[in-house]
Order: C-alpha cells, then sequence, then structure tokens
C-alpha cells in the first residue's frame, strides 16, 4: 500500500512542476486530495485542485503510389529527425479530423483518413499517441512552417535511424507489415524512454 509521501514522489514525476495557482495566483502544494488517490497541485487559497492529464496527439500515416510521406522537424523536441503528420488534438476536433489538419499543417498535404493504425501509450511524456492510416491522392505536399522538408518515400528508403520518435518508428513498421500481408489491423504499445534531445 503506498505511503501518502510515495504517491507525492510519483506524483512528481508524473505532474509538470506548476508553483503558482492559474486562477488566482496565490502559492499550490502538491498533496493527495481527500479522497483522491494521487497527488495534485491544490490551491489552499481558492480550493482549485489542478488534475493534469495525458495528451492525445493525432497523426496519419499519408500514402500515395505506394510511397509515404514523411516530414523532416524544424521544432523541438527532435529537430531534423522524420516523421510523419502528427500533433496535439484541438479541443472541437475528432481524432481524424485532428490528423487531417495536421497533415495539412505540417506537410500541406489534403489527405483522406482511414482506418486506425495504432495506439501508442508514451508513459514518459504524458501522451497518447493515435495514428491512422491515410491516402493522399494527389502528390501535392510541401513543408508547413514546423518541416524543414516534406517528401514521398518507398518503404526501402525510410531513414529508420533518422526518425523522430519512438511512436513513428512503431507506427511505420506495423504499416508496413500489414501492407505486406493486406491487411489492416491496429496495434497497442507503450513507451518509457526518453530520446536524446527529446
Ligand atoms: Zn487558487
Amino acid at each position: 500500500m503506498p505511503t501518502a509521501s510515495t504517491r507525492v514522489c510519483r506524483a512528481r514525476i508524473l505532474a509538470s512542476h506548476m508553483n503558482f495557482c492559474n486562477q488566482c495566483g496565490a502559492k499550490v502544494e502538491l498533496r493527495v486530495p481527500a479522497g483522491d488517490h494521487f497527488a495534485r497541485h491544490v490551491c489552499d487559497a481558492c480550493g482549485t485542485i489542478h488534475y493534469q492529464n495525458p495528451c492525445l496527439i493525432a497523426g496519419c500515416v499519408p500514402e500515395h503510389d505506394g510511397r509515404i510521406l514523411l516530414c523532416r522537424r524544424a521544432i523541438q523536441p527532435r529537430r531534423g529527425y522524420w516523421t510523419i503528420p502528427a500533433g496535439f488534438m484541438e479541443n472541437g476536433e475528432t481524432l481524424q479530423q485532428a490528423a487531417a489538419r495536421e497533415s495539412q499543417e505540417e506537410a500541406l498535404a489534403d489527405v483522406e483518413i482511414g482506418s486506425l493504425l495504432s495506439i501508442v501509450h508514451v508513459l514518459h511524456a504524458r501522451q497518447v499517441h493515435v495514428f491512422f492510416r491515410a491516402t493522399l491522392h494527389t502528390p501535392s505536399f510541401g513543408p508547413g512552417p514546423e518541416s524543414l522538408e516534406v517528401k514521398l518515400v518507398s518503404p526501402e528508403d525510410i531513414p529508420w535511424p533518422d526518425l523522430a520518435f519512438p511512436s513513428t518508428d512503431f507506427t511505420l513498421r506495423r504499416y508496413l507489415d500489414d501492407r505486406k500481408v493486406g491487411r489492416e489491423q491496429h496495434y497497442f504499445t507503450e513507451i518509457n524512454r526518453r530520446l536524446p534531445g527529446e
């Protein structure tokens, strides 16, 4: 049975650091609120409990004529490394809409979102990444503000050592495995390690 202090330690790892309440500006304290099981930043001045929960990232593997659309990141983390279009989901949109919007923003590409491909629990980053298959009907694309370069690559030309994130690697490998045998399944995994520069 974890004690209150071990739960606070765990929360220090799992929660972003916070000094002040964003509702009233008073100092917050990290502790387990009554009736809760996790430590939270609590504001005794206004009573707000600051819950922190994982963020959703939505993305896709856009394919055109057997090749896959990859973006080289112009932003940190992992600037200069290759990835597939993906980003933080916004309020008021579906996962598919988020994946399509990110393709437009990062790769100036209009994609048609297809079946669910992978769900990656990125525990150390407090994120859940959700990827779909997608079709790029016309080979029209280019670097958005967050990309240095965007290109269509054949599976044999994927720069595996230069991929930005393990979730990208996992997703592309499952995608290609499925494509070889003509199936569209979905896959789960979890990642709990940071890469250099991440
Ligand atoms: Zn407050």
